[in-house]
């Protein structure tokens, strides 16, 4: 199959694509979504083809109006609610008991369904043009999520009709996901929209344990997602706490060959390794929306070794560790 790669004046070609049943990927402003008609339980199908999902990872489901909730879910709880009309359209997936339309393949097998709408005007459009789309992040199951048209093309060349380019993601990590499906709101998934906010929102929100922390041996995973290995470039990740002094001579005392680090913009002449800059600093939203595309970057450049810092769990920050600490299987070196 050879894969088009189309403008964002060109929407109403992916759209035809995706009502025959094919496969599209879409920007969105976290990271780029691959798309299939949501109630087409064929056309759903072929994602995890294309991405060699496994087939018991649900997906989310992207709206483009809040009425297109009430039709895919049982019942819209207060809490829904207040959550739709605070961060909607933007970066945060809400799971509710889902309706009978919801095909197996979108909940793999749950008896809920994940919902989001999001705020990139591409999408929303793709969206109002053809149906309620079905999307997962456009990469190889396995590799960092891609927030960028050419990040996605070299993991799906070949396996889907069509990438729609509409430039880099403003996010740049995946969307928060939460569930209302139980008796109290539950974080499954850090992401743009912060812990912070959402209890300022609601009230009392858990933070699941498999946020910061590896699942446990035998135990269910409330998001499926969890349980996979995720966000693991070829390099391996060190991940350090400590001031930027202390990491810069850690990082300088262990320049192996085919070591390099991610490091904030103002570190880079105090190291004496190849870098990559991830932002300032102080500056988490930067962090956030360079993270994947400097995991690929490292990638691509072959290194073996990857210094990173230990980002702090608060805020987007929250986002940022939940992905470095898979990245780096769970492990910190803490240093004074
Ligand atoms: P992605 O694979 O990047 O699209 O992320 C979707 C995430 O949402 C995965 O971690 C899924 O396991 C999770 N997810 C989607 N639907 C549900 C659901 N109904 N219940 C729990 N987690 C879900
Ligand atoms: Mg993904």
């Amino acid at each position: 199959m050879k894969t088009q790669i189309l403008k964002t004046d060109e929407i109403q070609k992916a759209a035809d694509i995706i009502k025959s049943g094919g496969l599209v990927a879409m920007p969105t402003e976290t990271v780029y979504g691959l798309a299939a008609d949501a109630l087409n339980g064929e056309a759903v199908a072929k994602i995890f083809k294309a991405k060699g999902r496994p087939m018991d990872n649900p997906l989310i489901v992207h709206i483009a109006d809040i009425s297109q909730l009430d039709m895919l879910v049982r019942e819209v709880p207060e809490k829904a609610r207040i959550l739709a009309e605070k961060f909607w359209p933007g970066p945060l997936t809400i799971i509710l008991p889902k309706s009978d339309i919801i095909p197996v393949e979108v909940s793999a097998g749950l008896d809920t369904v994940a919902v989001r709408y999001p705020s990139d005007t591409t999408a929303q459009e793709l969206i109002r043009l053809s149906c309620p789309l079905a999307a997962p992040s456009a990469n190889l199951s396995g590799s960092p999520s891609p927030t960028s048209a050419s990040h996605v093309y070299d993991d799906m060349c070949g396996r889907i009709e069509a990438v729609i380019d509409g430039g880099e993601c403003k996010v740049g990590v995946e969307s928060t996901v939460i569930t209302l499906a139980g008796d109290v709101p539950r974080l499954l998934r850090p992401g743009g929209v912060t812990l912070e906010q959402l209890r300022a929102a609601i009230g009392e929100v858990i933070l699941d344990s498999a946020v910061l922390d590896p699942l446990e041996e035998g135990k269910q995973a409330a998001s499926p997602g969890m349980k996979y290995k995720h966000y693991s470039p070829k390099a391996d990740v060190k991940l350090i706490k400590g001031p930027e002094k202390s990491f810069a001579e850690y990082v300088n005392s262990h320049k192996e060959e085919g070591a390099a680090a991610l490091c904030y913009d103002e570190e880079e002449s105090i190291l004496e390794v190849p870098v990559i800059k991830v932002g300032s600093a102080a500056d988490q939203e930067a962090q956030a929306n360079k993270l994947f595309a400097a995991l690929r970057h490292a990638d691509k450049k072959g290194y073996s070794i990857l210094y990173a810092h230990c980002p702090e769990k608060n805020g987007i920050g929250l986002a940022l560790y939940n992905r470095m600490i898979r990245a780096a299987g769970f492990e910190v070196i803490e240093l004074e």
